[in-house]
């Protein structure tokens, strides 16, 4: 379908009551991203502190904590330091008390995230916050050479549960929007071929996906001089991207990659444009700091990352440490937009994890699965160059002995016969020698032409550009 067609009738019908405040907000952040960042920084602090007094009003967590912070005391960044820091585990274990006391809990909706380092936090939003985040990716996406309607590949990792129906329903939905899913999780040297023949005959202006799923189809795009797949831009996202990835998805697809960040708890946080300097921030959505425990790191700098999301007015996210390591970057983009920029430092590395079906199965896999578990706080995936797997896990005290079984089948399911699993129920999950927290990890090299390559990350030990 043309492109504006699906622009102008299809994604207005399909999104109805949604649609017209979307496209409002992505006109309002087209035009202040070119704003300076003191107008930026104004609007948003306004922002700011009408989301701290609706926290201190209504929110039974957060106004225990903000009971000493005037709203209106708020007049810069630098005043966020009076505020604590939200860290994951306040998330994990207050979530019903952060979301504000008042709210119709039928008009939001629910979410899980196994972030970072595999611990599920949930969390609420509404229609505002989608609308707002929606339009922060839209804009993002915008940076990349791409609109709503475009024609576009996504490689990325499909929900659970999904029968052959509701998938074919899935396809035909998002065919009508001009999208085109490739199920990373069932991606593999049996199946690739199939697959990256069907995304060049979609003719995508844009190809999508985790990080590590393009470097897999990049290095089989370039093992067999696959001519097929031409798209203007790639956006990588959900991972850190290291230089020599990048470098070997611009070669397979003859594209620019650009580099996205962003959360499954806040969206959209910050997207490169087309002069690659680093990732501007949404600033108009989105609050980063970078931290050093409690202390601010100075641009330039590595910190913990630390968000407050302006978009979400039911779930306050104040000062939230989201889990990764970034900088903040002083110099403005040549480009000309005010939105500041960020580089990341570390972020989710996640390894490919190889099936007994000779498939591969992106890390991702596992936080995706382990939300569903309350009982689960944390865990590791780690398999062995013999191809057998450990599975780490520290155990809330929600767990039920019953819901093992459950997740112990799916992973069977997902790594097939042939594959060993062992389970360990353990207080703590050992770190890489850098300190970082790997929630997945294979010793086994991803072999796609089937003669020797390298690994796609070190497995278990720390990556070589930080
Ligand atoms: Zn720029």
């Amino acid at each position: 379908m043309h492109p504006a067609l699906v622009r102008h009738i299809v994604l207005p019908l399909v999104l109805r009551r949604t649609w017209p405040p979307l496209r409002r907000r992505w006109r309002e952040l087209e035009r202040s991203q070119w704003l300076s960042p003191e107008e930026v920084e104004a609007a948003r602090l306004a922002q700011l502190r009408h989301l701290v007094a609706l926290a201190r009003e209504k929110s039974p967590f957060h106004r225990e904590r903000l009971r000493h912070v005037d709203p209106a005391s708020l007049r810069g960044r630098e005043d966020l330091a009076r505020l604590p820091v939200l860290e994951k585990r306040d998330v994990q274990e207050h979530s019903e008390r952060i979301l504000l006391e008042d709210e119709d809990r039928s008009r939001l909706t629910r979410s899980a995230t196994g972030g970072t380092t595999g611990e599920p936090t949930r969390y609420y939003w509404d229609d505002r916050y989608w609308i707002r985040s929606s339009a922060a990716s839209f804009r993002a996406a915008k940076m990349a050479g791409f609109q709503p309607g475009d024609r576009h590949v996504m490689i990325w990792g499909t929900a659970f549960g999904e029968d052959e129906k509701s998938r074919r329903r899935q396809i035909r939905q998002e065919a009508r929007q001009n999208k085109l899913t490739v199920p990373g999780f069932e991606l593999g040297p049996d199946s690739l071929p199939g697959w990256m023949e069907r995304a060049a005959a979609w003719q995508p202006r844009l190809v999508e996906g985790y990080t590590s799923l393009l470097v897999l189809a990049a290095q089989w795009i370039l093992d067999h001089g696959f001519e097929g797949l031409r798209p203007r831009s790639v956006i990588s996202s959900a991972e850190k991207l290291h230089d020599h990835q990048r470098r070997l998805i611009e070669a397979a697809f003859r594209a620019p990659v650009f580099d996205r960040y962003g959360s499954r708890e806040v969206g959209c946080i910050a997207s490169e444009c087309d002069h690659h300097r680093g990732l501007h921030i949404s600033a108009e959505h989105v609050i980063v700091e970078t931290l050093r425990g409690e202390e601010a790191t100075a641009p330039g700098e590595s910190g913990d990352v630390v968000v407050t999301c302006l978009s979400n007015e039911v779930f306050p996210f104040l000062r939230y440490r989201i889990g990764d390591v970034a900088t903040l970057a002083e110099e403005p983009c040549p480009c000309g937009r005010g939105l500041p920029l960020m580089h990341m430092s570390q972020g989710r590395t996640h390894d490919l994890l190889t099936t007994g079906r000779g498939t591969y199965l992106p890390g991702e896999f596992f936080p995706h699965l382990f939300k569903d578990h309350e009982g689960v706080q944390a865990f590791q995936v780690h398999q062995h160059q013999d191809r057998d797997v450990t599975i780490r896990i520290i155990r809330t005290p929600a767990w039920a002995p019953e819901q093992e079984a459950i997740y112990k089948r799916e992973v069977h399911e997902a790594l097939g016969e042939g594959i060993a699993v062992r389970y360990e129920y353990v207080e703590e999950i050992p770190r890489t020698k850098a300190g970082k927290l790997r929630f997945t990890i294979s010793e086994v090299p991803v072999d796609l032409a089937r003669h020797e390559i390298e690994p796609l990350a070190p497995g278990g030990g720390e990556d070589s550009d930080e």
